[in-house]
């Protein structure tokens, strides 16, 4: 039997994107190896959100190289959004890459490494001079409803949580953004079919699902109607919520276009729904919000976090954003900041400011050092851990309700899971008693980012 190695970098898309692979060569016959040394297949699924990812894959696509020669026959692939954006300009950069496959094609990769790993080895059969290289693959094409092709699961033993992706790409061309040209124009699967895999996941025992989308709650807006005054994600989270079985449902990543009463309203009347929202900001100077193109005010973005809260109030709100993007003075800092005070954040991400090639705020004015762009991500930092510690320590005392996900990546000994609010909480069991099950945790301590705790 053949083994393939699949090793991604990015997102939780990108996540999804590689198990929907992976599942695809197991049924192709293949093994699924986590060591490269003994792979037939190697492949990168691979993130241009920054230039340090593709620089990151491209320089582990060449160390791979390296090896190829005590193995010749090995097939080596690249996927993903930098696939899609360098194409074949990738094969002169690797010369013993053989695939190049786009993010509209994932349900392709297959047949092609399948069919070049065959060639090899029968060709090596009769002529190994002939189990070299030659055919290369490259499909960075756009395909009609490549979106429903991301859908099966690879089975795993007490699985609790699974993401589902509801749709792929994104209209909205944030002038920082690459993600766009990607994963292509907005393509949503059909809301049948989305609650038909989440049927499967929980007849397999799953508990928990994430919906996932660059844009999640634009969900459908070009392909379905409103229906009852409800958008299409709404709907969605309201035929999801009646699957049996499922006992928790989250979503990511919204915009605040878009984001209506009717989604509001959700938080209020869909008890599943997970008491956590990542709801990316990127800024709070409405000056800088322009000129990202991002169509919203920051009034706007406090109003819709503020009603949320009011629905929900042990709702936990984290985000995104964005230091030292061109142009940004101190005061549009302080704008960010301030927000950041107003909102108390649960938790947020900070990135400083990184051009992406071909982007409109690559080419702007006004692009700030690295020294000014570290100090205002380290005083950030500093606001947003404070707060991210504090909410942490004021839940030490009380009792959680926990989603046991299995053994703890850090501590197989230990177990761990997530409370309603996306806070990791680490405790003593049997993983064959509790993984997969929701557990009344009583919380004793905190180290800041991670609560533990004892199971009741
Ligand atoms: S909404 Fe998100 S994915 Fe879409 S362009 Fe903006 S940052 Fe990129």
């Amino acid at each position: 039997m053949p083994k393939v190695h699949v090793r991604t970098y990015g997102c939780q898309m990108n996540e999804r994107d590689s198990e929907q692979v992976v599942r695809m060569f197991v049924e192709g016959g293949y093994t699924v190896t986590a060591d490269e040394r003994e792979a037939d297949a190697i492949l990168i699924n691979t993130c241009s959100v920054r230039d340090q990812a593709e620089q990151k894959a491209l320089g582990k696509m060449g160390m791979l190289g390296a090896k190829q020669r005590w193995r010749p026959h090995v097939v080596y692939g690249f996927m993903g959004c930098m696939a899609q954006s360098r194409g074949e300009e990738l094969f002169a950069k690797l010369p013993h890459l053989d695939v190049v496959v786009g993010t509209q094609k994932y349900h392709r990769v297959f047949e092609y490494v399948d069919t070049i790993l065959r060639q090899r080895l029968e060709s090596r059969m009769d002529n190994p001079a002939l189990a070299l290289k030659g055919t290369t693959v490259c499909d960075v094409a756009e395909e009609e409803g490549s979106q429903n092709t991301i859908r099966d699961h690879l089975p795993k033993v007490r699985q609790a949580t699974a993401f589902v992706s509801i749709m792929q790409g994104c209209n909205m061309r944030c002038t920082f953004c690459i993600v766009p040209d990607t994963r292509g124009r907005e393509r949503s699967r059909p809301i049948s079919e989305v609650v038909d895999e989440v049927r499967q996941l929980a007849a397999g025992g799953v508990k928990e699902v994430t919906l996932l989308g660059q844009i999640v709650n634009l969900y459908g807006r070009t392909e379905f109607p409103r229906v009852g005054g409800k958008s299409p994600f709404v709907q969605l989270l309201e035929a999801v919520h009646e699957v049996e079985g499922i006992e928790r449902m989250r979503f990511t990543s919204p915009h605040p276009i878009g984001y209506r009463e009717d989604l509001v309203r959700a938080f209020g009347e869909l008890p599943k729904l997970c008491s956590h929202i990542h709801f990316p900001m990127q800024s709070g100077s409405d000056r800088i919000l322009q000129a990202m193109r991002r169509p919203y005010k920051t009034a706007k973005f406090i109003e819709i976090c503020e009603q949320m809260r009011a629905v929900r109030p042990d709702l936990a709100i984290t985000t995104d954003i964005i230091v030292g993007f061109p142009g940004e003075t101190e005061e549009d800092f302080q704008a960010s900041m301030a927000v950041v005070e107003r909102l108390q954040f649960d938790n947020a991400f900070v990135f400083r400011y990184s051009k992406r090639r071909e982007t409109p705020a690559a080419e702007m004015d006004g692009q700030l050092g690295e020294p000014v762009k570290e100090e205002r991500n380290q005083r950030l930092l500093e606001v947003v851990n404070r707060l991210a510690i504090a909410k942490n320590q004021a839940v030490v005392g009380t009792v959680q309700r926990v989603l046991c996900e299995g053994p703890s990546k850090t501590n197989a000994a230990r177990l761990t899971g997530r409370t309603s609010q996306n806070r990791i909480v680490v405790f003593d069991g049997e993983p064959e008693r509790l993984a997969g099950r929701l557990v009344d945790v009583a919380i004793t301590e905190t180290t800041g980012f991670t609560l533990y705790g004892t199971v009741l």
